[in-house]
């Protein structure tokens, strides 16, 4: 599609004509200017010149006045920056069809207006009005190819600026979840189809991204494929960035004309390193009372314990410590749950016949272990206890809790031959920290709980520091 021979397609109304400098300045009468320098402020007779990086499918709407509407989207980008070019209606007809990612084109006449930023990756929007002008035009050298719409590295992602805005992203599947229901809170009739991949890239980062519904139903990406994902949202979970794709976005396996997919696939070929080279990018904790950003804030054992972290009631803080763990509890590791996906609650006896959430253990599958583990984390400061539930547990063990109550029932000692690999090993932790009642005594304490853990690598470990100075908002 990406085809830089694409011969020039003559226009009645716009040829072009190139100055001394080889840039298009001047289209019968019309600027072309950089992307970027397009603003309310810019006078009427602009131009821009750029390739289309995203079409949206159209979309169908009942208008005001009751009648159908339709509207279509495409984003067109230079070197400077890129800018959406809206059409509803009757330009929908009229250039819609025009467009084809990677190809370029001359537009002017629209209004210009600010970007709704929920929607739009630009500044400004285009709106397309009858008097717009779309042509076609020549591929030339100072046009960047579709690489340049996507964000440059992964890593780049922990900008908090980002938070809730759309963007694109290119990397690497390095894991690929099957789909899962999930039933819709307060709606037990609802539910829908989750799918996860993790992507990769040489910014040795990692990022999950949420599919929903057909979409998780249908990808067919394998893990090392290349995956870009334009128009997805930039959220936080558990303190840790994610990306979630809605009707807007769109997921392309191995896309084809990329520079971007080239070098990537080139780097992944010669990549030897394990899953847990990659980090997760550092999210911004959820908003305090007063609506202000909360970093993830890093402590040691001694700063945790003599700070006020988690004694709020109303919400949690994250905690990132690096550290070793020296002691766990050896009994009650693990209660037995309801199987199904985001349920797994604890089975008040044994004999219970059928879970809350509609799940009957005889028909739809026996209960399940789940971990609860307690471990002593310490460092050089101090120690305290933190509490590490199931997904964690089973990486930390190598064994799901099943599994585990198979071998400590042969011998009691299995626990200690589980453990032994781990003991005064040192470890990244990811924690909240929140004041709960303890279901023990009734009484009030924090309650410290992992939600990721990975053996620490002092390059990730330097690359953690490095994003949080930066986001104080210091260059290193
Ligand atoms: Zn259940």
């Amino acid at each position: 599609m990406l085809s830089p021979t694409r011969k020039l397609l003559k226009s009645p109304s716009l040829s072009s004509q190139r100055s001394e400098s080889g840039s298009q300045s001047n289209v019968d009468g019309f600027s072309i200017l950089p992307i970027s320098a397009i603003s309310t402020y810019t006078p009427r007779n602009w131009a821009i010149k750029g390739r289309c990086s995203f079409i949206q499918p159209i979309r169908n709407y009942k208008g005001k006045d009751g009648n159908p509407g339709k509207c279509g989207s495409v984003d067109v980008m230079d070197e400077s920056g890129s800018i959406r070019l809206t059409m509803f209606n009757q330009q929908v007809d009229t250039h819609y069809a025009k467009f084809i990612v990677g190809n370029a084109y001359i537009i002017s006449k629209g209004n210009i207006k600010q970007g709704n930023k929920m929607f739009c990756k630009s500044d400004y929007e285009i709106t397309a009005t009858q008097d717009t002008i779309v042509q076609e035009t020549a591929i030339d050298d100072s046009m960047p190819d579709r690489s340049q719409s996507f964000i440059q590295s992964l890593s780049h992602l922990s900008n908090h600026r980002l938070t809730g805005n759309p963007v694109d992203i290119i990397g690497i599947a390095l894991k690929i979840e099957e789909p899962s229901t999930v039933n819709v809170k307060k709606d037990t009739q609802r539910s829908l189809t989750k799918r996860i991949i993790t992507l990769c890239d040489d910014s040795m980062c990692e990022i999950d991204v949420t599919l929903w519904n057909e979409r998780a139903e249908e990808f067919s990406g394998k893990e090392g494929d290349v995956i870009c994902v334009e128009n997805g949202k930039v959220g936080d979970y558990q303190g840790f960035r994610v990306i979630s794709t809605g009707s807007q976005s769109q997921i392309d396996v191995n896309p084809t004309g990329l520079s971007r997919a080239e070098e990537l696939k080139k780097w992944m070929s010669t990549l030897n390193v394990g899953r847990d080279a990659f980090s997760k990018i550092e999210g911004t904790a959820p908003k305090g009372e007063k609506g202000e950003s909360r970093p993830v804030i890093n402590v040691s054992a001694e700063q945790l314990l003599a700070s006020d972290l988690g004694h709020d009631e109303k919400q949690s803080d994250f905690i990132s410590f690096t550290g070793c763990i020296t002691k766990y509890k050896r009994s009650s590791l693990w209660y037995l749950a309801c199987p199904k996906t985001n349920c797994y609650k604890k089975l008040a006896s044994p004999d219970e016949e059928q879970c809350s959430c509609g799940h009957n253990f005889l028909r739809d599958g026996p209960p399940k272990n789940r971990f609860i583990l307690s471990l002593m984390i310490s460092d050089s400061t101090g120690a305290f206890w933190v509490s590490c539930f199931n997904d964690v547990a089973e990486q930390l063990l190598q064994h799901n809790a099943d599994e585990v109550a198979a071998l400590v029932d042969e011998n009691p000692n299995a626990i200690d031959d589980l453990f032994a690999p781990v003991l005064l090993k040192q470890f990244y932790f990811r924690i909240r920290a929140r004041k709960q009642t303890s279901t023990i005594n009734d009484e009030m304490r924090i309650q410290y709980t992992v939600s990721h853990m990975s053996p620490s690598n002092h390059v990730t470990r330097s690359k953690e520091l490095l994003s949080i100075v930066k986001r104080y908002g210091y260059e290193v």
